[in-house]
């Protein structure tokens, strides 16, 4: 089967050889404190700024999941209230999450074919702006201007940006915004059990105007062990090395950016010339490049999702209440060209 799922989507062909390596050089029983893992979380840092284009000033974190990210902006980053602005169902995940530890969460929600604007987005209340930079549900994203934009319009506000989907396929400008997360299952193309936390300097500031150290997690906790690249708690240290050993296999972000942008107007193409779908946005400044979300009536979805099963290749479900009328088509790196022909060539003959 070939795997076009947004997450957990289909990981690179040297996992299972890296992972076999690991096995050899003792990766997997790793003492987390020892020199061998300090060297391999610096490592593994430089290697991220590196192929990513991370600023230097940015501190980076590993936790476990972009989950876990959410609750940690929640417990050491907010002081009164987050203002959450998202137009589906992860966006609103966050911000559920939230309210749960932070009841004073507020959200601006927004229609699928709308494009933010700026200048209607100063807030005078709030200290943290919750934005989902592609919105895996419905394959919608905020581009990087935008998003500098509303960081121009609140200077007193942290900037924080869910880039789960995104991280690893497009470049993003991480000077737009103070923190950004996501988790290696979608775009980096590796199993699920890790995820990233960085940081601007201004994020670390308000940290310890927060003062939270009552969790394992806590922001402070976490920035105090990463200076001497360790973790708080046992990290996914398999997870860490797959990310290391993927890193080093990928060419720079701007180079996978024009691929996977390439990819998703050729797909983008394909979809407008069939009769029967359309894209789920009819708005194409903010179609997502790495999640391309089809609609159609429930018959055709419910037909064209079990051929596509019959010639080998399983489309992405539509999430949560879009599940009848939409697929997904993960336009992630790790997929490769043979895969992606195959997947045209379904499509092509859909009328
Ligand atoms: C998948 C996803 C998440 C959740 O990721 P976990 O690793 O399951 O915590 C959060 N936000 C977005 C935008 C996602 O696509």
């Amino acid at each position: 089967m070939i795997l076009f799922y947004p997450g957990p989507s289909r990981t690179y062909d040297a996992i299972p050889d890296y992972v076999k390596d690991a096995a050899k050089t003792g990766v997997l029983s790793m003492n987390h404190r020892s020199a061998e893992c300090m060297a391999l979380v610096k490592d593994t840092i430089i290697e991220l700024r590196t192929k990513l284009s991370i600023p230097a000033s940015y501190t980076i974190l590993f936790t476990s999941s972009a989950t876990e990210c959410w609750e940690i902006i929640a417990q050491s980053l907010i002081k009164d209230q987050s203002i959450h602005l998202y137009n589906g169902a992860f966006g609103k995940k966050w911000f559920d999450y939230t309210k749960a530890l932070k009841p004073t969460a507020l959200s601006d929600t927004f229609e699928v074919n709308q494009c933010l604007e700026p200048k209607a987005l100063s807030y005078d209340r709030g200290d943290v702006i919750c934005i989902t930079q592609n919105e895996t549900s419905n394959g919608t994203q905020v581009h990087n201007s935008i998003i500098w934009g509303i960081k121009k319009r609140n200077p007193n506000h942290l900037i924080a940006v869910d880039a789960t989907s995104s991280l690893g396929g497009v470049e993003l400008d991480f000077a737009s915004a103070d923190v950004w997360f996501a988790s290696v299952q979608k775009c980096l193309g590796l199993p699920a059990g890790l995820g990233l936390l960085i940081c601007s300097p201004k994020v670390i500031k308000r940290a310890e105007e927060v003062g939270d150290i009552s969790h394992y997690n806590s922001l402070i906790n976490q920035v105090r062990m990463i200076k001497k690249f360790q973790t708080t708690h046992t990290p996914n240290v398999l997870g860490i090395y797959l990310l290391y050993r993927v890193l080093k296999s990928v060419p720079k972000i701007e180079i996978i950016q024009n691929k996977i942008k390439r990819q998703a107007s050729e797909y983008i193409k394909i979809i407008n010339r069939i009769p029967s779908l359309d894209l789920y946005t009819n708005n194409k400044d903010v179609l997502s490049d790495t999640v391309i979300t089809v609609k159609a009536t429930e018959r055709k979805i419910k037909r064209i999702k079990a051929d596509a099963k019959k010639a080998g290749i399983l489309l992405g479900e539509g999430y949560g209440s879009l599940n009848p009328t939409t697929f997904r088509i993960a336009n992630f790196p790790a997929i490769n060209q043979k895969e992606i022909k195959a997947l045209k060539s379904f499509l092509e003959q859909i009328l």
